[in-house]
């Protein structure tokens, strides 16, 4: 079996389709592109599905199977083994998966390309190498991309062919219209993009791309791995880690340490985590000297013990200001930076979030 050019790559069936209800969506393979193990693929729309031939059918709730019809008539690319289908089935497959556009895409104009992850990739680097904002790659792969940091050797990408971000409809009646005027970007576009037209009512949980909309940036900082900087930006110990601990002031008591200890020489000069507003700066009888500074995506962070404080509360802080200065006031054994990140209001171990 051979794969020709125009081959229709995979069939999604996808019945909870929000919007429209019941369409298919088929991928073409349209061109492939070497260089950089990149497919070209374009959706389109497909009412009935009759005329789809599919090599590769994949359905929402079941596996791969692959599609013995046999493809003689079509032009071969050089680019695929036609002794081995199957590792071409097997790349193409995966990029595909059918909860994933079944759920999440409404059928669009876009194209978009399947793009296999190697070594030493950045999401920067893909954005740069295929001209769309890292936003875009990141919106568009949530499902696979967790960190820029951890790309994945070998997982796949979808890079759509402009810049955009999916936007999930939050309650029944919003209108492209309303979304794009909240985020700041021209209707035509994404009426064009998206096939629905401006003022059409949308069901609660259906997406759409929003072409040239950028990423809320809290999400996009997290993602790239730039949300969380160590607050101390010269040697330290950490003396105590998050958890159950023996009370240091108590020997007979297990307490919850809500934080991270990291001892260094009193008048180190501390950094907030991560740029945001100053909402406490004051004093109390456990943390001492404490700044409390909110950030994007419900986080704050919370820096006590200081022997001195340098911002006030409404000041909006970059990682690159000094908000006070290591010390040893209120309940604490010798000089430290007592840090604790919170997320909604719940202390979370902040070395899930960077590396200390
Ligand atoms: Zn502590």
């Amino acid at each position: 079996m051979t794969l020709a050019l125009g081959t229709t790559a995979a069939v999604i069936h996808h019945n909870n389709y929000s919007g429209q209800g019941g369409g298919n969506i088929d991928f073409e393979i349209t061109e492939l592109l070497p260089q950089t193990g990149a497919y070209e693929i374009s959706g389109s729309d497909d009412d009935n599905g009759e005329n789809v031939e599919s090599l590769l059918a994949v359905n929402s709730d079941e596996d791969i199977v692959q599609d013995t019809t046999d493809q003689t008539d079509g032009e071969l690319n050089p680019e695929l083994d036609a002794e081995n289908p199957d590792i071409i089935a097997e790349e193409i497959a995966p990029a595909l998966p059918a909860e994933d556009i079944a759920e999440n895409y409404v059928e669009t104009s876009l194209s978009y390309k399947v793009y296999r992850v190697k070594t030493g990739d950045t999401v920067g680097a893909l954005a740069k190498d295929f001209g769309v904002t890292q936003d875009t790659i990141f919106s568009v792969n949530s499902n696979v991309i967790t960190s820029a940091m951890s790309l994945r050797i070998n997982s796949f990408l979808k890079i759509p062919s402009t810049s955009g971000v999916l936007y999930t409809v939050q309650k029944d009646g919003e209108t492209l219209e309303s979304i794009c005027k909240k985020n700041n970007v021209e209707t035509a576009k994404s009426e064009e993009a998206n096939h629905i037209t401006a003022t059409e009512k949308l069901k609660n949980g259906t997406t759409v791309f929003l072409v040239g909309a950028k990423m809320d940036r809290g999400k996009l900082l997290e993602l790239s791995g730039e949300l969380f900087k160590k607050p101390l930006h010269s040697a330290y110990y950490i003396s105590s880690r998050y958890g159950w601990r023996i009370s240091p002031f108590d020997s007979s008591r297990r307490t919850h340490h809500g934080g991270v200890d990291m001892a260094c020489p009193k008048g180190t000069s501390i950094y907030p985590t991560s740029e945001g507003k100053v909402i406490t700066a004051g004093w109390s009888g456990i943390y001492g000297n404490y700044v409390i500074v909110q950030h994007h995506s419900g986080y704050k962070s919370l820096y006590g013990h200081m022997s001195q404080i340098l911002c006030k509360k409404g000041d909006y802080v970059y990682t690159n200001n000094v908000i006070g200065k290591v010390g040893s006031t209120g309940q604490s054994t010798g000089p430290h930076l007592h840090f604790t990140i919170y997320k909604n209001d719940k202390a979370i171990n902040p070395e899930t979030k960077l590396a200390l």
